[in-house]
This record gives structure tokens, C-alpha cells and sequence, in this order.
């Protein structure tokens, strides 16, 4: 490990080629979902010691037959997500939502494989359905301001999501979750430029993660260096890539 913390992203996506780019030159380790199982593929291709794969059936694209198709990839992946339960965002009918999430709760559970949940306005009924699945759970961009507890105390990681600034919600989870447990996030380019503002460049990327760690160290009353390298500690601890 380096003598200086690195900052890690916690949660993105496959992105575009010139992110992955960027990504790679300039050594931003990250955790990237691939959410169906085209995206799978694509990122099944992929190397480079800056990128750590998860794969699982977003809840947007949830259905049976999607769920058939990614299965050799959840039989495959070290890590399983993004995965959970949405009544916000998304259109999808809300059992099916949660027949493809328990089904890969379970073969996650199974294959002693960590998940990055995906939770927005299901929190309570998700906490109570992977609470029959102990595991090793990463909550990415909490933000709701009920519930949280649920998964406190079920002894989740966190990704701060990159609106911690402005979210109420979001900050709770920096105030709250206890600092061995919390990482930070992007959730790609697309999802900064949407959350904070569409000019953000792609070189602002390390950035945008550096000032959610700040507000941590705020949050924490704690030294930027000592909270990045607490986060990046905590992100290979999870990915099960201790050094
Ligand atoms: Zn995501």
C-alpha cells in the first residue's frame, strides 16, 4: 500500500471509455457495477489494477428472464451488486424487484460474496430482507433520512454519495456510520454532472471525492489524510483485497 492514501471511488459505472481512461491514468481505484448482463460482458473485458468488478441485476432492469441471463456472471463475480429495491426511480413491478433481489441475496449468501445494495424508497423493506441474508453489505448513496439505523446496526458499509454537501441525508450517513465502515463515491461522471451540475469536467473526479472526504473529516473531527486513508483502507477491506 502507498505511503499516501489514494483516493478510492467506491461505486461507478462502466462509463465511457475516456472515463475509464482517466480512471486508469491517474490510479483512482474503483469499484464498477455492471447492472445487466450486457454490461457484463463489457465489463468482463476490462482489466487494470484500478478497476475491482461487481456484478448484479439492477433493480431498474429487473425481470425473470434478466435475471436467468445474468446468473452465470453473479455465479462468476467476487462481489454481487449493484442489487436492491427502488420505488422512486423506476417503473418496475415492485415484486418482481424483489424476486430478483432476494434470488441474488441468496446466492450471495451462498457463495460467502460481499453486495453494494441500490435503496431508494423501499430502505425498511430492504434492511428487513437482507437481514435474512448475513453477509458483508455496502449501502451506496444512502439517502433517505429514516431507516438508517436499520442498517447501522446491521454493521453496513457506506459509500458517501457526491451531493454530501447539499443532502441532508447524505450527511447523516457521515455523521453516523462509524468511520472503519465509510468510503466515497461518484457513481460515475453522469451521476456527478446530474447531482451537482452538468459543467463538472471529468478531471474533476478525484475532486469531487476528495471534498466528500473532507466533509467526513468534518463530520468526524478528524485529519483529511488520516479520514483517506481510513477510506481506502475500507474499500480493499471490502473488496476482500486486504493488504
Ligand atoms: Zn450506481
Amino acid at each position: 500500500m502507498s505511503a499516501k492514501a489514494t483516493v478510492c471511488d467506491g461505486h461507478a459505472h462502466l462509463g465511457t471509455e475516456e472515463e475509464r481512461r482517466f480512471r486508469e491514468r491517474e490510479n483512482i481505484p474503483t469499484m464498477v457495477c455492471a447492472g445487466d448482463e450486457k454490461e457484463a460482458a463489457e465489463l468482463a473485458g476490462l482489466s487494470g489494477s484500478w478497476l475491482v468488478k461487481a456484478y448484479g441485476l439492477h433493480p431498474w432492469k429487473a425481470s425473470l428472464e434478466g435475471l436467468t441471463a445474468m446468473e452465470p456472471w453473479l455465479e462468476q463475480a467476487r462481489i454481487i451488486g449493484e442489487i436492491g429495491l427502488d420505488s422512486v426511480w423506476c417503473q418496475v413491478d415492485e415484486t418482481v424487484q424483489r424476486q430478483v433481489f432476494e434470488r441474488q441475496l441468496a446466492l450471495a449468501f451462498a457463495g460467502g460474496k460481499p453486495v453494494v445494495l441500490h435503496v431508494k424508497g423501499r430502505e425498511r423493506e430492504a434492511a428487513e430482507l437482507i437481514r435474512r441474508y448475513p453477509n458483508t453489505y455496502l449501502v451506496h448513496w444512502y439517502s433517505d433520512l429514516k431507516w438508517l439505523e436499520l442498517y447501522l446496526e446491521q454493521d453496513c458499509f457506506f459509500t458517501v454519495g457526491p451531493d454530501v454537501a447539499k443532502n441532508p441525508a447524505v450527511q447523516q450517513v457521515a455523521r453516523m456510520a462509524d468511520i472503519s465502515r465509510l468510503m466515497v463515491e461518484t457513481d460515475g461522471l453522469g451521476a456527478v454532472r446530474w447531482a451537482l451540475g452538468e459543467n463538472i469536467p471529468l478531471e474533476g473526479i478525484p475532486a469531487v471525492l476528495s471534498e466528500s472526504a473532507r466533509w467526513i473529516a468534518a463530520e468526524k473531527k478528524m485529519e483529511p489524510q488520516a479520514v483517506l486513508e481510513r477510506l481506502e483502507e475500507n474499500f480493499w477491506r471490502f473488496v476482500g483485497d486486504e493488504e
